[in-house]
Formats: C-alpha cells, structure tokens, sequence
C-alpha cells in the first residue's frame, strides 16, 4: 500500500442500478418511466453555440418555472443535478450536529452513504411488521430527520398530516422529505413550507417527467433555508445546472397535460399488474409510486430475480436485512409488465 493511500477518505459507495449495455432488454430495475419526456423537451431546439458560455449560475429560468408551478417564490425554490445532488447538498448544508440524524431502516440505500462521507453519526429506526414509519421513533433528540414520502423500496405514502406532525414536532432540526415519487399518487408536504421554516421538500424530474437522463432535482423550503443552501452549493460548485438542464427543465413544466397523461397511464398500469400478481401468490404493500415491492408466497425473490435476468428482465432485488425475499419492480409499459408477467406465470 503506498504511504498516500493511508490519508485517502475512504467510503462503501452507493450501488445504483444496473444500465446494462445488452439490447432487448425489459428494464424495470432502475424507476425510470417508460415514457419519453414531453414533446415540448422533445422538439425544443437548443442553440448549441451558446455551450461556449458558462451557464446561469443562479439557473434563473428553471427556478422561476419550478416556482411558478408550485405557487411559491423564486427563493423558496433550490436546483441540483438530480435529486441525489439536492439530497446530498441538504445533508452537508443541515446536518451539521452532534446529535444523530434518523431516518427508516429500510428506506432510500443512499442516506447512509452521504452520512458516512459527511462524517454525520446517524441512527435508523425500525418500521414496523407492515414497513410502516412509526412517527413516536421521530420524537427523540435527533440531529435532523430523512424521510422518503413514498418511502423507497415500498412504495408506501403517509399523508401530510403524519409529516406535519413530525416536523412539528422536531423544529429545533431540519426535516427533509424526499418526494422523489410523490406525483404517482402520494400527497405532497410542500404545502407546508410557508408554515414551518425547517421543512426541506426534496423532488425531481426523472421519475414523473422522465428525465433521469438529464439530472434535475429540486427543493422547496423557506426562504431562510434556501440561502444557506445555496451558500454551501456556492461554496463547492457555481455551475451545477448545465444549459440544456436549465432549458429543457423549463419546458417540462409547461406541459402539465403530459405529465398527468404519463402519470395516469403508470398508475393504470401498476394496478392491472398488482391485481394480476396477487393472483398467483405474490402480495405487496400498496404502492403510491412508479414501482411495486413484491414477495411471492413459495418462490425466493432471489431466485426470481435470476431466472428474470436470464430472460433478459430487469428487476432490483436488495441482499438486506428485512427485505431479501422482495423485488422492487419499476412499472414499465403495459407491454413490458405483460411480458414479465407471462415469465412470472411460468417461473412461480
Ligand atoms: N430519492 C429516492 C427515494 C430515489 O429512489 C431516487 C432515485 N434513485 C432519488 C432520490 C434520486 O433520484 P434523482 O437523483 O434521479 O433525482
């Protein structure tokens, strides 16, 4: 091992899904829509030369848009690449304690990386036989609170109610609500932002506007919470947003009668394939998301997973505690969930 080795910061990364190369494949591993963007992002036409120029530091033109479509003022209103950047510039921005942070034991895989690689101690707490948050583990001394609204892998939403409680609850912290797959049926917090000043509702455009490929997320909070995250985001990196980001971002939100079009059709879909999987033995808690978390009552999730990926099907199945008997499967196009479905009829 050579001597510079020994000041390396070293971290277990976060593993995202695979994005494998093969072709033919039914990708249902990863929460992307099945869906292409709007034909507004599609037929927008860029002006490349600009590329020579840095773009909007302050990415005034997506701010506006986001801010706009929520009602909210422009300084309410934080843009990152993808929500993991938003996500992970809230964490180095609020949680900055000696006390621990809380989030679910089984909730977004990245909370615990970006604590680790910050250095910031965090404590899980357990959900409970039905993986549900049990809002009395968020009343504790803490040093901030995560929590995924629907939660991740499970699909599960709590209402505001059960989000205003434990923000209330806990004003002397930041409490970040990722909402990262809120548009598929879950009720949003970000109603709650000009009420309580330590509310971060963390969004994105890859999942309900499919644009993962472009990597735009966004937060809503206070005007006093934005600030100072924006002081960090400046403090690290001015140009996060590049021009094309800034843009097509922009032209998404235009087109709402889209969005709910794409929106209807997945949840459509997710509940023709929960109705048909629960035919064949497989149960799964209701999802308000683009993905479903199942487990089959005889077959190992495990071995599931394999013969899927053999038959060229993608699917996420995590070796943890608590959940290696599930698959989280995105919900594809009608004709990609009958596929899998078919493989499913004949595997289990
Ligand atoms: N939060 C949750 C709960 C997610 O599942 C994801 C997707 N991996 C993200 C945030 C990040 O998504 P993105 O960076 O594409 O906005």
């Amino acid at each position: 091992m050579s001597a510079w080795e020994n000041n390396v910061r070293r971290v277990v990364p976060y593993v995202p899904g695979e994005q494998p190369k093969e072709k033919n494949i039914i990708k249902l591993n990863t929460n992307e829509n099945p869906y292409p963007p709007s034909p507004l992002v599609l037929e927008k036409k860029l002006s490349l030369e600009k590329l020579r120029l840095y773009p909007d530091d302050k990415a005034s033109l997506l701010v506006d848009a986001i801010a706009d479509y929520h009602g909210v003022n422009s300084n309410q209103v934080f843009v990152g690449v993808g929500s993991d950047d938003v996500l992970a510039m809230a964490f180095m921005t609020f949680f900055n304690s000696d006390k621990k942070i809380l989030f679910p034991d089984i909730t977004y895989s990245f909370y615990d990386v970006w604590a680790e690689l910050l250095g910031i101690g965090y404590e899980r707490q357990k959900l409970d036989d039905s993986f549900r948050i049990k809002a009395e583990d968020y009343y504790k001394e803490n040093g901030g609170i995560v929590i995924a609204n629907p939660n991740a892998p499970t699909g599960i939403a709590e209402p505001v109610l059960f989000i205003e409680d434990i923000v209330k609850k806990n004003q002397d912290v930041v409490v970040i609500v990722d909402e990262a797959y809120v548009d598929f049926g879950g009720e949003s917090a970000a109603s709650l932002i000009d009420k309580y000043d330590n509310i971060l509702v963390v969004r994105t455009f890859s999942k309900s506007r499919s644009m993962a490929g472009l990597r735009i997320g966004y937060a809503l909070g206070s005007d006093v919470l934005i600030k100072y995250m924006n002081d960090v985001k400046f403090s690290y990196n001015s140009y996060t947003m590049n021009m094309p980001s800034i843009i097509l971002g922009a032209e998404s939100i235009k087109d709402e009668a889209y969005f709910k079009q794409t929106i209807e059709k997945v949840i459509n879909t997710r509940e023709w394939f929960k109705d048909e999987i629960e035919k064949i033995g497989f149960c799964c808690p209701p999802s308000s998301a683009n993905f479903l978390f199942i487990t089959h009552n005889t077959v190992s999730a495990r071995e599931i997973f394999e013969r899927a990926r053999e038959n060229k099907i993608y699917v996420r199945y995590f070796d943890k505690p608590r959940i290696d008997n599930y698959l989280r499967v995105t919900i594809g196009t009608r004709e990609d969930m009958e596929i899998f479905l078919d493989f499913l009829k004949k595997n289990v």
